[in-house]
């Protein structure tokens, strides 16, 4: 460790004698003792040195003590170091009044008394000590502030005003020093962009819009700590400009889109592909001669058939997945009654259900939801069509409804294929189909459930998942309710 340098002291007589009993007094490790023989040798080490204090005789040749002191006052780098005047005992009023306007700080009186003499001094040693640690912290923090290449603001808790700015936070913001400090703060945010009425806490690390001086607006990441300056409570703000992350993050995004849509559309056509092969094989062998084989054609044209229907499935998933992606298909929520609107609907599904076998149970309960029917409609078949499909002959589906603060959650339950724990966090992305669901042939486009998801969330719902392979799964969605006023739709 450094140790603390010397204090200095200047000790300013015309008399060696009298030097040379300040400085036997004054005599310590801690301090450094300058003698000068006039006031000019004074004044020559004042330019050169910093002194504690300046201890000046009054009476000298040449320049005496109260010119010296008005010399020491009137020059810049000088003017504040405190002057002690030495002086005889039988000095006048006036003489001691001239000293203080002089800026004098105190006298000592001859014939020298040790003990006040150094504890005169001593107060303005611990002073100047004091002043010289505070001068090098406040030294260390500008260089800290004023080195880091974040852009950092000081701004006053009071007034939201900016009390301090580093190099950074001027290049950033393109504000000269003084423009910037005394900026309200909410002069560097973009209007518009400004998080309500959020908490300064609530904001930290956050992403908010800048405006420079010039107008340009910047994304900027923002963290703020407290911090207690000598201007009062202050908020250290960090300012980190984003711009090319966020671009960074967008064209990844763009990437990963483009990918997407490049899966898409290779998955579509490889979907396409097995009926219309199908379609067109069973069609060149009926022409080829089948057409007159009785006991085959019909089983060709049923085959044909299914294919076209299957076919006919993967375009109206498509283009119901097309009229969603697009924004096309925004959700006209009515007040439901779900009890009838759901029974009604599982009516219609029977000839499905009784060719497979399937029976389906009911338990809904009386309740007014506020959704898109004709979504409402198409979540419900998908769900109930999957639960008939993955069953086996025999088995049941049972839909309930029950009751949540301010949603009905209803779940459709089966007693079917099921669905294995790794497959299930991937059965709502498109295209999705089970080895299971292939490997029995069940036939199915992978779009349902992920137009499902699509249609609750945007609905104001949510839609999961539970299942035990080889025993059943069950699938729940929410529906907001309507408020109790709103008239329910014929
Ligand atoms: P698909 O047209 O293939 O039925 P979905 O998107 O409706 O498409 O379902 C995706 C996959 O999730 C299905 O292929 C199947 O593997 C699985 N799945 C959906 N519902 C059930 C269910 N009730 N029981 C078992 N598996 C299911």
């Amino acid at each position: 460790m450094n140790p603390t340098p010397r204090v200095k002291l200047l000790l300013v007589d015309d008399q060696p004698a009298n030097l040379l009993a300040l400085a036997s007094t004054l005599e310590s490790p801690a301090l450094e003792l300058v003698l000068a023989h006039s006031g000019q040798d004074a004044l020559r080490w004042l330019l050169r040195e910093e002194f504690a204090v300046v201890l000046l005789d009054v009476q000298m040749p040449g320049l005496d003590g109260f010119e010296t002191a008005q010399l020491i006052r009137q020059r810049e780098r000088t003017g504040h170091v405190p002057i002690i005047f030495v002086t005889a005992v039988n000095t006048t009023d006036t003489h001691v009044t001239r000293g203080y306007r002089l800026g004098a700080v105190d006298y000592i009186f001859k014939p020298l008394v040790p003990e006040i003499l150094k504890a005169k001094v001593q107060a303005f040693v611990e002073l100047f000590r004091k002043q010289r640690e505070l001068r090098q912290s406040e030294e260390r923090y500008r260089a800290v502030f004023s080195s880091v290449g974040e852009a950092i603001l000081a701004v006053s808790d009071d007034t939201e005003r900016i009390v301090d700015a580093n190099e950074a936070a001027i290049g950033l913001f393109g504000y000269g020093r003084q423009e910037l400090v005394g900026l309200h703060l909410d002069r560097l945010d973009a209007p518009g962009d400004k998080p309500g009425a959020a908490t300064p806490a609530a904001v930290n690390g956050s992403v908010r819009w800048q405006r420079r001086k010039d107008g340009k607006v910047f994304p900027a990441e923002i963290t703020e700590a407290p911090a207690q300056l000598d201007t009062g409570p202050a908020m250290i703000v960090v300012i980190r400009d984003v711009t090319e992350r966020l671009q960074a993050a967008e064209a990844q995004q763009l990437r990963e889109r483009d990918r997407m849509q490049r899966e898409f559309v290779a998955n579509v056509s490889h979907e396409l592909r097995t009926p219309i092969a199908a379609i067109k094989g069973f069609s060149e062998t009926l022409r080829r001669g089948a057409i007159d084989d009785d006991r085959n054609r019909l089983r060709f044209v049923r085959t044909i058939e299914t294919h076209a229907d299957r076919l006919a499935a993967l375009v109206e998933d498509l283009l119901t997945l097309a009229a969603i992606e697009s924004g096309r298909d925004v959700p006209q929520p009515k007040v439901v009654e779900l009890e009838a609107f759901t029974r009604e609907l599982v009516l219609s599904m029977s000839p499905l259900s009784g060719r497979r076998r399937v029976g389906i149970d009911l338990q809904l309960v009386d309740a007014r939801l506020f959704v898109d029917a004709k979504h409402l409609s198409q979540v419900l078949q998908n769900l109930v069509d999957n639960a008939i499909k993955y069953n086996r002959p025999g088995g049941r589906v049972r839909v309930e409804a029950v009751l949540e603060r301010d949603a009905v959650r209803v779940a459709v339950k089966d007693s079917g294929i099921g669905i294995p724990p790794d497959e299930l966090p991937h059965i709502f992305t498109r295209f999705h189909r089970s080895a299971r669901a292939k490997e029995l042939a069940i036939r199915g486009t992978g779009l349902g459930l992920h137009i499902v998801k699509h249609i609750v969330e945007a609905n104001g719902g949510r839609v999961w998942a539970e299942s035990v392979p080889e025993q059943g799964s069950t699938f729940y969605f929410t529906v907001p309710l309507a408020k109790k006023s709103a008239v329910p739709v014929k």
